[in-house]
């Protein structure tokens, strides 16, 4: 029944650093969760344990009850990220870089192709499909981000800060393109420290502080107690 199912989570960073001292959560299937805390808390620690960008000193993680260490291919399948950071390359059209993951995760030519034009027209890049990817503005970027993501069709979209730095028109439309997605039966989990986004979007929610989860309830419950 879960989407992701995370026990005991520790890392400690070569320098010393805990920045996960015990984190024990889950986010049902469906489920449209928030990570919500402060800068340094240890939210994009968690993301880059689930999409194994980061290594976990110890705990267990299971992904649509797949294991991340003992079966990592199966569990990496399940989920789509956006990264904070621009990491395409640039030089490549919109269509090239959306088409390409898809190759790369083994999706036939035929399928690429319909997912690409489902997903950029939503995002409202299909007229710039043939522009290179360094031509677009910021906010584009981040909505190729976004369909680079669901190309794979994972059941579970990760995104890390997905408004950061977005303005307020941008982020009302992305709002919108993630509650489809939610409704169509993605599960979808995104890290913010705007309580104002985790609120608009999210049905339950994590608040994670110096490395420990001290709170994880529904949106509902924790703005009865505000
Ligand atoms: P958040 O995403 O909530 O801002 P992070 O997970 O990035 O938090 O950081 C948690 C803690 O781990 C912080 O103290 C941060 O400085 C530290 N940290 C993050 N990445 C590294 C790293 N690669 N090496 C050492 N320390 C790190
Ligand atoms: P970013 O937008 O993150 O700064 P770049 O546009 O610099 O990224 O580079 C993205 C990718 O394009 C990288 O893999 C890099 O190796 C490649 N790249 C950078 N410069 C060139 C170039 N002049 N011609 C072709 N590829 C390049």
């Amino acid at each position: 029944p879960y989407a992701i199912e995370i026990k005991s989570l520790k890392k400690t960073y070569s320098n010393g650093v805990q920045a996960l001292k015990g984190i024990d959560l889950t986010v049902k299937k469906g489920d449209f969760y928030a990570l919500l805390g402060p800068n340094g808390a240890g939210k994009s620690t968690t993301i880059g344990i689930l999409t194994s960008l980061v290594n976990k000193t110890e705990g267990e993680v299971k992904i649509f009850g797949y294991d991340l260490e003992k079966e990592k291919v199966h569990a990496k399948l399940q989920l789509g990220l956006v990264p904070q950071e621009f990491n395409f390359n640039s030089f490549e059209t919109v269509l090239q870089i959306v088409v390409n993951q898809a190759g790369f995760y083994g999706v036939n030519r035929k399928e690429a192709t319909a997912r690409a034009e489902k997903y950029l027209s939503q995002l409202d890049l299909w007229e710039k499909r043939n522009d290179r990817a360094r031509m677009l503005s910021g906010g584009m970027k981040r909505r190729l981000m976004i369909a680079r993501a669901l190309m794979h069709d994972p059941k579970l979209l990760i995104l890390d800060e997905p408004t950061a730095g977005v303005d307020i028109e941008l982020r009302r439309s992305m709002w919108q393109f993630l509650q489809e997605l939610n409704k169509e039966g993605k599960t979808i989990i995104l890290t913010t420290h705007y309580l104002e986004e985790a609120e608009m979007l999210c049905r339950n929610i994590g608040i994670i502080q110096s490395g420990k989860l001290i709170e994880n309830t529904s949106m509902k419950a924790l703005l009865a107690k505000l």
